[in-house]
């Protein structure tokens, strides 16, 4: 029987560099459905894993923002902008009223600064070994300050959030066209649903769009089932992952991870929320900026009148 649920969206808040491991472990384990393998000392074999196998994009949902004196020495990380995943500006640091260097990414970021650039301090700063590209390595900037983890008193794009949504294959293929965002998605690749630990079932997202209950649903249902049904069938046929995924629907569930700063934020809520987005898109959209709303309201006020309130 096909399993039905409701899109959600929730916040993955990190605050402490302490946490950057297993906050990366939950995001990551999303593609292979593995949370259940969470344990107190899981986070640092499964992050050497995905480093080693190359899928680092996981890495991308852990910010760490940084601040650096203001001075010559200092000057050359501009010249760095084009490293993807860093965000670097000049501005007042509210605390001591004098202007700093503002650099802030994504741990992929830093490793491939220390790739790139051979620049090594962002990660020995960050002190996790588990990360570094080198060990040993001069300093490359003078004053470098680690100031917080994902939030911080700068700018929005110095600002970075992390979300879990439960939504449809559909939502999901529009929401990740989104390319300054990071996203690691459950693989229909790797999820069997024929096996015993998805309950040998297919599960689909609710449709918010179609009326229940009515004719329209039904025949929706009836076609969910149907397809449930051939997928299980080519399962017992000896149908793998890759062979099975050709079956799944648009409003198939999807478990998505998705990070980015304010501005990319903003600029996704603007597109996503508005009415010419897809309804299931503008659902899971309207949900986050709720949640984003509650806390940041100076960031995303204009949004929740424009979309929420009015
Ligand atoms: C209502 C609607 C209908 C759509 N219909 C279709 C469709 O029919 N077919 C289809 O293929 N897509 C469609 N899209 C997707 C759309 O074209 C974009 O790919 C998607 O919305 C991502 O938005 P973006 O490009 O503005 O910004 P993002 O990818 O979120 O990037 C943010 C900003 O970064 C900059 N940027 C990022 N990458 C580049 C780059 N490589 N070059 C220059 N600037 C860059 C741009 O300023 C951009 O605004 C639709 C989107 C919407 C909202």
């Amino acid at each position: 029987m096909v399993k039905i649920v409701k899109a959600e969206s929730e916040i993955y808040s990190l605050s402490r560099k302490e946490d950057i491991c297993t906050h990366i472990e939950k995001c990551g384990r999303i593609c292979y459905k593995s949370e259940n393998k969470i344990s107190e000392e899981t986070a640092i074999p499964f992050i050497s894993g995905i480093l080693k196998s190359g899928h680092e994009s996981v890495t991308e949902h852990a910010n760490v923002i940084f601040t650096l004196p203001k001075q010559a020495e200092n000057m050359k990380i501009l010249t760095m902008k084009d490293v993807r995943g860093l965000n670097i500006s000049i501005e007042e640091d509210p605390l001591i009223n004098k202007e700093v260097i503002v650099v802030s990414g994504n741990m992929r970021a830093f490793r491939d600064i220390a790739r790139q650039y051979g620049i090594h301090d962002f990660l020995t700063s960050i002190g996790n070994p588990l990360f570094y590209i080198k060990a040993e390595a001069e300093n490359s900037f003078i004053g470098l300050k680690l100031e917080s983890v994902q939030n911080s008193r700068f700018s929005e794009m110095h600002n970075y959030l992390t979300t879990h949504t439960v939504c449809d294959l559909g939502a999901y293929k529009d929401i990740t066209r989104h390319r300054l965002a990071s996203f690691s998605i459950e693989s229909t690749r790797y999820c069997n649903y024929s096996k015993g630990k998805f309950g040998s079932e297919l599960t689909m997202i609710e449709p918010c769009n179609i009326e229940k209950p009515s004719e329209m649903y039904d025949e929706w249902l009836k076609c969910m089932e149907s397809i449930e049904k051939s997928y299980m069938k080519m399962a017992e046929l000896g149908g793998k992952g890759d062979q099975l995924r050709m079956l799944l629907p648009h409003s198939t569930k999807a478990d998505m991870i998705m990070s980015a700063n304010i501005v990319e934020w903003r600029h996704v809520f603007s597109l996503r929320c508005h009415s010419a987005a897809h309804p299931s898109v503008q659902l899971v959209m309207k949900k986050m900026l709720s949640k984003f709303y509650e806390i940041y309201p100076d960031f995303f006020e204009d949004l929740y009148n424009k979309f929420i309130k009015e």
